[in-house]
């Protein structure tokens, strides 16, 4: 339990839109009960809280923070107020992500602009922040929750979820190497199918697979999985924890993919 004791970790995205547990909200937790400080960032702000609330009644460290990181000044807010309470900035979990159904023809310019924002505008801005606190202490973790959706067809049109997710792996690498000397080490998870609210209040996936029978779309999909099931939060936090600890300390620029296998066919 003191895999990141000592550390204080950002968590971006550590709320949770509906019933479970989000891959943001699943690691914020699972930070904490490796003896991690956690500030837990959502532009949910209810929704940061009752994380915090978790971890605190667990015995843990936690603030709520509330944020859009597709804001510079919310971003600069989080820093500041992070530094003010734990008085540093080990760990960065990028964890934001939204996933908007549709080709190049059937998507709109203001969403595919939105999607963009969120899932590749909020690495780069919080990174632009982070990375210069990181390098003042000698080092970090950065770690960005991309998808496997960013190197394979779904079986869904995601066209804005596919190329940001693509970009950011690719973001990911190259600010590894440019930092890899400061020590600040940036890798990518890229979870395949998880059962977490995102995915589970996707209607249009819903609708797609299974005629808006969201139970049918789950079976249907975990059957071409080849463990058979999909993942939870939980496997997306491990993850993340192995990437934020000092046991992959000599590993950086990996994208980690978390997904039973799916991948392979
Ligand atoms: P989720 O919707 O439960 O969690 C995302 C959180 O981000 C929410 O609490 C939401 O309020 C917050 N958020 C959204 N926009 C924000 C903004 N502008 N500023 C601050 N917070 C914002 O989603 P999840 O399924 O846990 O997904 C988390 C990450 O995992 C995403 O990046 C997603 O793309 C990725 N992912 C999910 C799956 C899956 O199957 N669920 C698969 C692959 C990758």
């Amino acid at each position: 339990a003191d895999r990141l004791k000592g550390k204080a970790a950002v968590v971006v995205g550590a709320g949770s839109v509906g019933p479970g547990w989000g891959n943001g909200k699943a690691t914020a937790v699972t930070f904490a009960r490796e003896g991690a400080r956690v500030a837990c960032v959502d532009i949910n702000l209810a929704a940061a809280e009752e994380t915090a609330e978790i971890i605190r009644g667990e015995g843990g460290e936690a603030i709520a923070l509330q944020a859009n990181v597709t804001r510079l000044a919310d971003i600069d807010a989080v820093v500041e107020a992070s530094l003010a309470a734990f008085g540093r900035i080990d760990v960065l979990d990028n964890n934001v992500g939204i996933a908007e159904v549709g080709g190049v023809v059937e998507v709109d310019e203001a969403e595919w602009d939105r999607v963009f924002a969120v899932n590749l505008k909020s690495a780069y801005l919080t990174m632009k922040r982070v990375i210069p606190v990181m390098e003042r202490q000698g080092g970090g973790s950065i770690v960005n929750i991309s998808s496997v959706a960013s190197i394979r067809w779904t079986g869904v049109p995601y066209a804005t979820y596919y190329a940001s997710k693509a970009a950011l792996n690719h973001l990911t690498k190259t600010t590894a190497v440019q930092y890899a000397a400061q020590n600040i080490r940036v890798n990518a998870v890229l979870p395949g199918l998880m059962k977490t609210p995102m995915v589970a209040h996707s209607a249009g996936l819903a609708a797609t697979y299974a005629d808006g029978d969201v139970e049918e779309m789950w079976r249907r999909r975990a059957s071409q999985v080849p463990m058979g099931r999909q993942g939870e939060g939980w496997d997306v936090a491990n993850a993340a924890l192995f990437l934020a600890s000092d046991e992959s300390r000599y590993v950086t620029g990996l994208e980690l993919i978390v997904d039973g296998g799916l991948t392979l066919k």
